[in-house]
């Protein structure tokens, strides 16, 4: 227990300018933007269906599906990933909507597992039906796992995800670590007078089990287009909710890297809890994310506003260096930050679960 004042931000202000254009992009060569930062992580999203509604992401019906015809298929995906493996991605993080929900799940990580150089293949889920293909995902070549957990009680996940499935989800955490996906790390997005008196509650279950808890401040990525900056539960109110139960001790910089979180030392270490305070403490400084939707279109950022359409260059046969230089062409005309905090911000037409969290 602690009556120390702990605060985020530890890390100097964000690097890149949102007024800065940037200098010039290479020809070839890896993903570098006019920021100079270099782009190793890509997220493929491999459908945009989910088991849940989370309020926060999706509404409850209604949601358009993206065509079938034209979700890449998943020697178009895996080829696609390998143009992007040329090009400096050394890891594919596999998202949604919600993966599990992609019959040949266990094919993708497979065909990806195969690329050379082999990438890190690691998912975010929800983990409902998780407990049935972990072993197989792992014997296919996944590593890694965060898993969205927002509640411990059956009555609020209802709530949040109009879905009775927390025992399910509950189920997967399990299987994921008896898999061996360790460590597992956790997702929780906080709401006002929802969830947000449960944050010391889910941070003492991560720490009982071992897991590796995260809080995210919600972003304006809901389909419905409801978010508002005063319901989001910030980064410093996270910090606030946990200081009276909890020792938290910032760690350096260099234990974060590219990674979105900011992370503490829980009660003298060696566990670690982490804020991910993207809207109030933006990291796009140092963003090395591209992103892949389940219809082949890359994002440069979670809230662009543009994409670049490769599936239809790949159906019409389009040569692998054609194809690198669509990733260029994107990653090149990335900007400086997400623009939440700026006036003319616009959320981007998609939501959350069709874009790949
Ligand atoms: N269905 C999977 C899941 O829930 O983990 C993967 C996709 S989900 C879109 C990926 C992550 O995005 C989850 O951790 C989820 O909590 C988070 N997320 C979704 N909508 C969000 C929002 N509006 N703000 C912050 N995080 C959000
Ligand atoms: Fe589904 Fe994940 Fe969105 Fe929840 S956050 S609705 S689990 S895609």
């Amino acid at each position: 227990m602690t009556s120390q004042r702990v605060t985020i931000g530890t890390r100097p202000a964000d690097p890149v300018s949102p007024a800065s254009s940037g200098g010039p992009l290479p020809d070839r060569g890896p993903l570098v933007d006019r920021f100079g930062r270099v782009h190793r992580d890509l997220r493929v999203s491999v459908t945009d269906r989910c088991s849940l509604r989370c309020t926060y992401c999706m509404p409850e019906a209604g949601v358009p599906w993206l065509p079938r015809d034209t979700m890449l298929t998943t020697p178009e995906l895996v080829h696609l990933a390998g143009v992007a493996v040329s090009l400096g991605i050394d890891e594919i993080r596999l998202t949604g909507g919600e993966p599990l929900l992609r019959r040949d799940l266990v094919d993708v990580v497979a065909g990806l597992a195969a690329l050379d150089p082999a990438p890190e293949i690691s998912m975010t889920t929800n983990a409902v039906g998780l407990a049935k293909n972990a072993e197989a995902l792992v014997a296919a070549g996944l590593t890694r796992v965060n898993i969205s957990l927002d509640t411990l009680r059956r009555e609020t996940f209802i709530e949040l995800a109009k879905r009775d499935r927390l025992k399910d989800t509950l189920e997967g955490i399990e299987a994921a670590a008896a898999a061996g996906l360790t460590p597992v790390k956790l997702n929780t997005v906080l709401m006002r007078g929802i969830n947000d008196h449960e944050a010391p509650d889910l941070l003492a279950f991560a720490l009982e089990h071992g897991y590796e808890l995260r809080f995210i401040e919600q972003m304006p990525l809901d389909a419905q287009h409801h978010w508002d900056r005063s319901q989001m539960i910030t980064g410093e109110e996270i910090l606030g909710l946990l200081t009276p139960h909890f020792d938290l001790t910032p760690l350096p910089d260099e234990a974060r890297g590219s990674a979105p979180a900011e992370l503490f030392l829980v009660d003298g270490g060696p566990a670690t809890v982490g804020v991910i305070a993207s809207v109030t403490m933006p990291f796009c400084g140092t963003c090395d994310r591209v992103r892949l939707t389940a219809d082949g279109q890359v994002r440069n950022c979670l809230f662009a506003t543009g994409e670049t359409d490769l599936r239809t260059p790949l159906r019409e046969g389009a040569d692998d260096e054609a194809l690198a230089d669509l990733f260029r062409e994107s990653i090149g005309a990335k900007l400086p930050g997400h623009g939440i905090n700026e006036p003319g911000f616009l959320q981007p037409p998609r939501p959350m679960s069709a874009i790949g969290g």
